[in-house]
């Protein structure tokens, strides 16, 4: 094989999230003994991106080391058995945001399930109940909130506002018929960009650190119906005959002037100036009603400020946090500790039949939201400490019998994890939005003597590579 040629080949699976595995077979690796007989050649595998199993494809050779191969797909020749499907999506495709809209659903949860399997298979003995993986209520129209970018499709093109191109840090596409939120978000996309193009805004370039608008953040709650808007921008206001104050009047009137299926609670402006690519706040101003809103999940209400973490499928939640419910057992006259607890929202499912439940989480935000919403939701024995897992344990008395684990991506701290074991708590619930995390952690956990039970995975995220999965480990019982 030679970097930088052409090849052809058919995917045989595809790795979590989306590594594709080709395998070719009677190629000559580069610098070998030319007239070998190619039957006898082992298969060459070659890691493709964004690709489906199955699928028969061109690619480039971009990495040509010998313990590792990699390609950059050109284009699909035949698609998969599995795919059959039009997307329904018109931004599919060029969106960097879905990657499965060409498979029907029910193919998109098999190929996840093979996925989480395979990543897990070492951990699962005879006894360990797979339970398979649940859809989310919704395939469509099941996002709670969206993080749009402002930007631009092609070199000094028209400012855009939508998701990033698949693949590129730099250009946007306006999204504005996608199809994995409510039509409210579309609308309000439109919308804001329409009076954007109008004051002939620029948008915050990340080389230069020069324009003014970053993105747009809409929140919108599935049960309640109410919608968060959030503009961030820069302080550089660069319109010389218009001022800042009246392009966020004509803003917020144009919002209100939207026919909505849901209510805005809340219009609001942060400034960030930092140079950093994420969401954060250096100022904000609330331009009308509020800066939070509700949610509501399995019969409880959550208060969601802006910048706190809620999961982002609200139906698809209450199947998640269902099935925690059912992991964790009786509970009654038990402490649990919620570790990266975000709002609270497993605490307070939980707190009803248990004796207490203590939630950790680093975000302050999130956690006067938690104590708050403990308070609305009538629930007393929840209490919610603010700070690191690594550092807050060491601080608490209480010792737990149950413990639940929600991390971010990246899984637990090592050492964080090790603290965690010491408690040699009976039963551990751990759930993973990132599988591979996750069996890294299961590593210890297991080396350390816990089991694992039962998995459940749960899809939140229909149509994209991602998806969560629902551990039950139990500490092996000492033979006598
Ligand atoms: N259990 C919650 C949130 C899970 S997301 C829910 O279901 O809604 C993970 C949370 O961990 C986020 O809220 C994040 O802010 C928090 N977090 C990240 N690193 C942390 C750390 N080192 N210590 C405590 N919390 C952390």
């Amino acid at each position: 094989m030679k970097k930088g040629q052409e090849y052809i080949g058919i995917v045989d699976h595809v790795n979590f999230p989306n590594k594709g595995i080709v395998q070719i077979e009677g190629l000559q690796e580069e610098g070998e003994e030319k007239g070998e007989d190619k039957l006898s050649l082992p298969p060459v595998k070659i890691v493709v991106k964004d690709v489906l199993p199955g699928q028969m494809i061109k690619f480039r050779l971009t990495k040509n080391a010998s313990g590792r191969k990699e390609g950059r797909l050109l284009k699909v020749i035949t698609p998969s058995e599995r795919e059959g499907r039009v997307p329904p999506c018109p931004h599919f495709g060029s969106c960097g945001g879905c990657a499965y809209q060409t498979m029907p659903y029910k193919e998109q949860l098999r190929l996840k399930e093979e996925q989480g399997k395979q990543l897990l298979q070492g951990f699962l003995q005879k006894e360990t109940i797979w339970e398979g993986i649940l859809g989310s209520p919704r395939e469509f129209r099941y996002r709670n909130k969206m993080e749009y970018s402002f930007g631009d499709e092609v070199k000094d093109g028209d400012i855009m506002l939508g998701m990033h191109k698949k693949g590129s840090f730099y250009d946007v596409l306006t999204t504005d018929q996608c199809q994995i939120v409510e039509e409210d978000f579309n609308r309000i996309v439109n919308g804001t960009l329409k009076i954007a193009r109008e004051f002939g805004l620029k948008y915050y370039h990340k080389i230069t650190h020069s324009g003014y608008l970053r993105h747009l953040l809409v929140r919108r709650a599935v049960k309640t119906g109410e919608i968060l808007v959030h503009l961030v921008t820069t302080s550089a206001w660069e319109v010389t005959n218009k001022k800042e104050e009246e392009f966020f009047s004509v803003w917020k009137n144009t919002l209100f002037s939207i026919c909505l299926d849901g209510r805005i609670k809340g219009i609001v402006h942060t400034i960030n100036d930092r140079v950093a690519d994420v969401i954060c706040a250096d100022s904000t101003k609330v331009l009308f009603g509020e800066d939070f809103f509700f949610e509501e999940l399995l019969g409880l209400k959550f208060k969601i400020s802006s910048f706190s973490f809620f999961q982002t499928n609200s139906l698809g939640a209450e199947v998640l946090y269902r099935k925690v419910r059912e992991y964790i057992g009786g509970t009654k006259d038990k402490v649990i500790f919620d570790l990266y607890s975000g709002t609270g929202t497993i605490a307070q499912l939980l707190a009803p039949v248990a004796k207490k439940v203590i939630g950790v989480e680093i975000v302050g935000d999130a956690v006067e939201a938690a104590r708050d919403n403990a308070k609305r939701n009538g629930l007393l024995n929840c209490e919610f400490l603010e700070g690191d897992v690594l550092q807050v344990l060491d601080t608490m008395e209480e010792k737990p019998d149950y413990i639940v684990l929600d991390p971010p991506r990246d899984g637990v701290h090592k050492k964080a994890l090790e603290k965690i074991i010491r408690y040699q708590v009976e039963r551990i619930v751990y759930i993973s939005c990132k599988p591979t995390s996750l069996a890294r952690d299961l590593e210890l956990l297991c080396g350390a003597g816990y089991k694992v039970e039962k998995v459940c995975m749960v899809d939140m995220f229909p149509e994209t590579v991602n998806v969560e999965t629902c551990v039950l480990l139990s500490k092996l019982r000492k033979e006598p």
